[in-house]
């Protein structure tokens, strides 16, 4: 109903807990939210498109990013770099497009630390390690070895939970998607994000200060 700032929606897990599926699925169902897509040095998957799930760089480039000062966070993940670039991202919150960041706890921390206002942090548990493991061997994308680096991260992973608005325990995928699309529902009607607000309220001010007696 009023305009509003666009909210920086954050979903951060354990590698394998199910965010990507999350946000995969959030963005299918709603227009108004835009991913951020990543930067990484991380080698392509076989599934994965260039520009659209992330921006594959060499190190060497994604470190001039940095050196310009063209990301707005980034961290190094499981022995590869991911960054966030800030471009556009100020441009969509300002027309009201809700962005969404599928990043890893230490970026939601320097996102918390810069632009605490306009977030909205979702942590997602999985249900158990074992699963966690389980999913993560069903993906097929990666080696013993990485999954286990994976597994090694996650221990510090586990820890960030606390710095977090929500904490989703994801048994099932429709119903974490359901939740998920509820926050975002709840965060956008939120009082500080309604720019028009004070304005309306004043309207109905006045308004009944016409009609009393
Ligand atoms: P994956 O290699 O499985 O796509 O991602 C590994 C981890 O890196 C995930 O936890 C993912 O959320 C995180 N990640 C992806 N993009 C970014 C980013 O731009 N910044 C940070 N800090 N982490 C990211």
């Amino acid at each position: 109903m009023f305009k509003r700032r666009g909210i920086m929606l954050i979903l951060s897990s354990p590698s394998g807990a199910g965010k990507t599926s999350i946000s995969r699925t959030i963005m299918q169902q709603d227009d108004n939210i835009k991913l951020s897509v990543s930067v990484t040095t991380r080698p392509k998957r076989a599934n994965e498109v260039d520009g659209v799930d992330y921006h594959f760089r060499s190190v060497d480039d994604f470190k001039h990013l940095v050196e310009r000062g063209e990301m707005l966070e980034w961290a190094e993940v499981h022995g590869n770099y991911y960054g966030t670039p800030k471009a556009q991202i100020q441009d969509q919150l300002e027309a009201g497009t809700d962005v969404l960041f599928d990043i890893d706890y230490q970026g939601a921390l320097q996102l918390y630390e810069n632009c605490a206002d306009d977030i909205v942090g979702i942590f997602v548990l999985p249900p158990s390690i074992k699963e966690l493991k389980h999913r993560l061997e069903r993906r097929a994308d990666d080696n013993a070895e990485v999954i286990n680096r994976r597994l090694k991260t996650a221990r510090k992973e586990l820890k960030a939970w606390e710095k977090y608005d929500y904490i989703i325990v994801n048994n099932d995928l429709g119903e974490s998607c359901k939740t998920v699309s509820e926050i975002i529902s709840a965060a956008r009607i939120h009082s500080s994000r309604q720019a028009d607000l004070p304005q309306f309220i004043k309207g109905l001010q006045e308004e009944l200060e016409s009609i009393i007696e």
